[in-house]
């Protein structure tokens, strides 16, 4: 059978530049003639958006960001840009803050210029997320992919380097899961594989350098990759799991994602001897497992669900969730039984390579 594929590139301006941030900003507020801006920044993230939106003019600040975006959160965000006359937002730090402009977004209708401080990549995706009853919904609406994007290793160096870890191997879990997702094609399987070679080179040098820039660069960028290839092939197997374990049971976004891939990777990477192969030359490997495991090893990487509060009772509802929403297209069918395994694996940390019967 010839090359055949579907593929679609969403447009975004991307600028990239180390020290650059405020600049960037100002310049693209004015080419698109923003009158009344809102800054969206959580407390934490306040002083760092304030030496960002330095240069431009701010009709309102936001502070109330909560994690996984909850709908009420979110209706006070739409009030208040609503009552001040907004017509661009920009959000300034983690993928949390990214979701509140986006729950914005989605009603509004309003530009967003991201301006991202992790390695979440939400900046990077059109794919909104609100949680309502401890349900987390998700949704794709071109509304909300921000119009501009603007990179600044600077804004990281804060991040502390635990964060910096688990919020990287969340876009390496961008790059790995989009290998197999419902739209993987050979544009996005090749945006994640150099997501994968960016992120294992630029983790470890934040390990042993996290005040300098040049792994923070190569992360960031890995980031961006990473997202764009998870936009453009869809959620498969590994964020269907996390996205239950997050919204229903409450879990860290990023060390989730840190804690299960593993797990996943060792469930599908035999059914699917092309994406290993890809996945291990990524990270300069024979193995993909080994490849990855050897990264986390350096990194002492999250290693167990227990360690952010998941326990073994919640393992039945977390099957009875994830599996009905599990892609057709998984390389390895997924069963209550499978599930289950591989949940119990990653609840206490257990090698999955010796679990490869998961
Ligand atoms: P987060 O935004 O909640 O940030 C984690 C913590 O780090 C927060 O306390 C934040 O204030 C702090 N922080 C952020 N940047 C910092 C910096 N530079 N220095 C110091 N502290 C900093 O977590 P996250 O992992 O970035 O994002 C997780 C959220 O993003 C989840 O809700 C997830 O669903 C969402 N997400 C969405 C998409 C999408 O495509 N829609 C993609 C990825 C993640």
């Amino acid at each position: 059978m010839g090359l055949t594929f579907d593929h679609v590139t969403l447009g975004q301006r991307v600028l990239f530049g180390t020290g650059n941030a405020a600049e960037n900003l100002a310049a693209e507020a004015a080419r698109l003639g923003a009158q009344h801006v809102m800054v969206i920044a959580s407390d934490r993230e306040t002083e760092m958006a304030r030496i960002v939106a330095a240069e431009i003019e701010v009709a309102l600040w936001h502070h109330d960001v909560v994690m996984h975006v909850p709908i009420e959160a979110a209706e006070k965000a739409r009030a208040a840009a609503a009552g001040a006359d907004i017509d661009l937002l920009v959000c300034i730090g983690g993928g949390s803050t990214t979701g509140l402009a986006k729950a914005i977004a989605m009603t509004s209708r309003l530009p967003i210029i991201a301006v991202p401080t992790t390695y979440a990549g939400s900046e990077a995706t059109n794919v909104w997320g609100l949680t309502k009853a401890s349900r987390k919904t998700t949704g794709v609406d071109d509304a909300v992919l921000p119009v501009t994007v603007i990179y600044d290793a600077a804004l990281t160096l804060s991040l502390p380097v635990d964060m910096s870890v688990a919020s990287g191997l969340n876009g390496m879990a961008h790059c790995i899961d989009s290998m197999w997702a419902p739209r993987a094609d050979p544009i996005n399987a090749a945006l994640g594989a150099e997501g994968i070679r960016a992120l294992s080179q630029g983790l470890p040098l934040i390990a042993a350098d996290p005040s300098g820039t040049e792994g923070r660069e190569q992360a960031l960028y890995g980031a961006y990759l990473a997202a764009v290839a998870f936009a453009s092939a869809g959620s498969g197997l590994h964020h269907k799991i996390c996205h239950v374990l997050g919204g229903t049971f409450n879990l860290p976004h990023a060390q989730t994602h840190a804690t299960v891939l593993p797990y996943v990777l060792a469930f599908n990477a035999p059914a699917t001897p092309d994406a290993a192969a890809r996945i291990a030359v990524a990270f300069g490997t024979t193995d993909a497992l080994t490849g990855l495991q050897e990264l986390r090893k350096r990194l002492d990487a999250p290693k167990a669900l227990a360690d952010y509060g998941f326990t073994a009772e919640g393992i039945p509802e977390a099957v009875a969730v994830i599996l009905p929403a599990v892609p057709a297209s998984n390389p390895r069918p997924v069963t209550t039984e499978n599930l289950t395994r591989l949940l119990q694996a990653a609840l206490t940390g257990e090698d999955p390579r010796a679990r490869l019967d998961l």
